[in-house]
């Protein structure tokens, strides 16, 4: 079969910085409210400092990272302007981050005296964000510790020690908008933000969506919008009626790098749990579960279900198992040439499935395939400004 010959190298990630800024603004426009750019995880898999300047680029105010440590890398490569993050453990570096207006979530009293402890030496004041858990039951003050919670972030703020610069919490169910738990989070929130209110509190900005909830569910806009997987652009709830024109960012590529003959019983990888039926041709993809390809792409007995990749702008399934460093796939028969493109997901516009293809040829979700990626695999920047 004829292909032209990529100009491949080992296999690679490329992210498509182009399609961020894309998302972003697309984001910004829908929420009609600032666009908090979540960033945490190494940018879902595709490059922390780069998706941050580029989402910045497409119009988000706010960066917000998970651990304080991600914050302060995001500072550390020159990245500026308002900047959130929520998780902390004991022994937090909160003098390096206030040093840095780097937005701090606090869920407790003893953080916030803990806070409060590392800012001694301060005089200007920090910059707090109060999460409250509104029945996600993770993170956040829970009910019960709203109405102290509040009081000593005042008492803080009228100790000169900070200022309460949000208030927030996360949804459990955004990715299924009829589910009842979204009304009692949101009217639950709603009754936080009053409460906080009446310690004196005004908090700047009010935030609750994250992806899902920013394109499902207008009532959880508030001030701001926290997006990850969007920016991305992969569906935050997939079968929901979120298409807003997203763009997947991350492409997965790979040099097909052999080309063999099975004869009827030959068997394919360890533990032999696929058999040719037909005589076919089968390829070797240099990718495997080191790379960050989910084991259970493809299952022994459920041949039909395996995962997939694109070469010459056809689908081929995996056979056998997933490797630590290849898989073979299904050629059907056909030929492409030694070094072919093969495309293991990426946009539907790179010819092969999608990261959503592949969550659901795993049992996972499309978050599990892209951030998971990585080991020895390079990243390759495309769209940079
Ligand atoms: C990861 C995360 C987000 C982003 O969620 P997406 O579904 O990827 O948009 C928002 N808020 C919090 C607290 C998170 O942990």
């Amino acid at each position: 079969m004829a292909s032209t010959p990529a100009p491949l190298g080992p296999a690679e990630i490329v992210v498509d910085l182009d399609a961020i800024r894309a998302n972003a603004r697309l984001l910004r426009a829908t929420a009609g409210v600032p666009l908090i750019a979540v960033v945490k995880s190494d940018g879902y898999g595709h490059g922390m400092v780069e998706c941050a300047h580029a989402a910045r680029e497409g119009g988000a105010e706010w960066l917000a990272t998970a651990t304080i440590e991600e914050a302060l890398a995001l500072r550390g490569a020159g990245v500026d302007g308002p900047l959130l993050c929520w998780i902390t453990a004991p022994g937090a570096d909160y003098a390096a981050a206030a040093a840095l207006d780097i937005d701090v979530s606090a869920y407790s009293v003893d953080e916030l005296d803990a806070i409060a402890t590392a800012l001694a030496e301060r005089s200007e004041p920090a910059r707090i964000q109060l999460k409250v858990d509104t029945g996600l039951s993770r993170g956040g003050a829970p009910r019960t510790a709203w109405a102290e919670v509040f009081a000593r972030a005042r008492a803080g703020e009228e100790a000169g020690l900070w200022q309460v610069t949000g208030v927030w919490s996360h949804l459990a169910c955004a990715d299924q908008p009829d589910h009842p738990s979204n009304d009692r989070q949101e009217a639950a929130f709603r009754e936080a933000v009053a409460l906080a209110e009446e310690h004196g509190l005004r908090p700047e900005l009010r935030h609750l969506a994250n992806s899902a909830a920013t394109i499902l569910r207008p009532s959880a806009r508030f001030d701001a919008v926290r997006c990850g997987i969007a920016l991305y652009g992969l569906d935050p709830a997939p079968g929901q009626a979120t298409d807003i024109g997203l763009v997947p960012a991350m492409t997965m590529r790979a040099p097909l790098v052999m080309v063999k003959e099975l004869a009827v019983g030959d068997a394919v990888s360890y533990g032999h749990h696929w058999t040719a039926e037909h005589p076919t041709t089968v390829g070797l993809v240099p990718v495997g579960y080191a790379d960050g390809i989910p084991r259970n792409a493809t299952r022994p007995g459920s041949p039909d279900a395996a995962a997939q990749v694109g070469i010459d702008g056809k689908r081929r399934p995996i056979r056998g198992t997933v490797c630590m460093d290849q898989v073979v796939v299904d050629l059907g028969g056909d030929r492409p040439d030694v070094g072919s493109e093969v495309v293991v997901f990426g946009p539907p516009s790179a010819g092969g499935p999608t990261a959503q293809d592949w969550a659901e040829a795993c049992g996972t979700i499309n978050y599990e395939i892209v951030t998971r990626i990585g080991g020895r695999m390079t990243r390759r920047f495309v769209g940079q400004s």
